[in-house]
């Protein structure tokens, strides 16, 4: 195969322990939606729960099912509002929902009671972000009402942060508004005589930043695949007093994307390269063409803005990204040969940076097509290993 996405175990698990000796007592939640972002969900949510996860996150019921498929029994939580026609699934798979509304509570419910169960849900509780979830006004009666339904459990109570990983003051300041009110939507619920179940809001950003809003599980999801998105170093002299006492932790990136070089050409100076013709030899020069195109997930937006390594030094990517190949520039003498290896991404925030997006942006649309290969410390991992996890 010429064209791999390298998937680093041993980083991942790395990752994991520094989220888990940070955490302490409190569970994690593994977001292994978009085919964990690009990881391969199957792999990854073996890997996390063997090292002890207490559950997944998904965003579709249909990556829920599929997880099932393959014989995962843990918990799975779905992030994304499902259509009330995929009731069906979610009980048959037995996934369980964020609700934001009493009218899909009652609609869970009555297919619950019909097939004779009582279905986990968490109330997912909108403080700021605006995505999914009730008001923080709705949410005592919600919690009342999926109490009084024979058919549903609370099971947990959740919010989502839309800054947490920001450490501007402004922002800094925004969590701590959803966090109060989140606070307090929970203490009502509590006061009320009903049971919250697990009580979770720390994506990434918060477990980096926000200590105080761990309850009694977090959910990281880029942090584990590598990507640290704020340092607790730059957060302002008034929010360091609650960071005291812990460690900054590191994540090492999970997914290194290789290639091959396919052929090697001269081109003479003054003669261009690629489609639209963006990019002329400044002089005469060799040019290696890459298996790997913008259907790849190599985005086009980054051609004439790149630098590929082969054998421990790096060379530009000249001309457009093409669909299934692109070109680095190897110089006027080269000692490279055809079908060497190429490194093309070993650290996706580098290039979500020079093209103004983020890293989950970058590893998950590495497409289908491009093999996953697993390895931890330097050995390949089969499917079998998998399987004794
Ligand atoms: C994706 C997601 C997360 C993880 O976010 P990161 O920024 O990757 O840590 C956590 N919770 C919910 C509800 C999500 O959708």
């Amino acid at each position: 195969m010429s064209t791999q996405a390298v998937i680093h175990i041993d980083r991942f698990l790395r990752n994991f322990h520094a989220v888990k000796n940070r955490v302490g007592q409190c569970r994690i939640c593994v977001p292994v939606k978009a085919d964990a972002y690009g990881h391969g969900a199957l792999q990854i949510a073996k890997t996390s729960l063997e090292a002890g996860a207490f559950c997944l996150g998904v965003a579709s019921v249909s990556e829920g099912a599929e997880l099932r498929q393959y014989g995962i029994t843990a918990p799975i939580l779905i992030f994304s509002q499902p259509h009330p026609e995929e009731i069906p699934k979610i009980v048959k798979s037995a996934l369980i929902p964020f609700i934001s509304d009493g009218k899909f509570a009652a609609s869970l419910n009555e297919y619950a009671e019909s097939k004779k169960i009582q279905l986990p849900v968490h109330l997912k509780i909108d403080t700021g972000m605006k995505r999914i979830g009730c008001s923080a006004d709705e949410s005592l009666s919600i919690a009342r009402f999926i109490s009084s339904c024979s058919g549903l459990e609370l099971a947990g109570v959740a919010t989502h942060f839309a800054v947490s990983d920001s450490t501007e003051e402004g922002d800094i300041a925004f969590t701590q508004e959803q966090l109060e009110s989140f606070k307090t939507a929970v203490e009502k619920i509590k006061a009320d005589g009903i049971d919250p179940g697990i009580v979770h809001a720390a994506n990434s950003g918060a477990v980096i930043l926000h200590p105080d809003t761990w309850f009694d599980m977090v959910r990281p999801g880029i942090f584990l695949y590598g990507y640290k998105t704020a340092e607790e170093n730059d957060a302002p002299d008034s929010h360091k007093q609650i960071l005291a006492g812990l460690e900054p932790i590191h994540a090492e990136p999970v997914m290194e994307i290789k290639t091959v070089v396919s052929l090697i050409k001269k081109v003479k100076q003054g003669e261009t390269v690629s489609y639209g013709r963006t990019w002329t030899a400044p002089q005469d020069t060799n040019i290696g063409v890459l298996s790997i195109g913008y259907a790849d997930g190599l985005p086009r937006l980054i051609s004439n803005n790149w630098q590929v390594v082969i054998s421990g030094k790096t060379y530009p990517l000249v001309g457009r990204i093409t669909m299934d190949q692109c070109f680095a520039d190897l110089g006027p003498q080269t000692n490279i040969r055809q079908w060497s290896d190429v490194q093309v991404i070993s650290d996706a925030f580098k290039l979500a940076s020079a093209i103004d997006t983020i890293p989950y942006e970058i590893t998950c649309n590495i497409s289908k097509r491009v093999q996953r290969i697993y390895k931890a410390y330097g050995v390949f991992l089969t499917n079998s290993h998998f399987d004794c996890l």
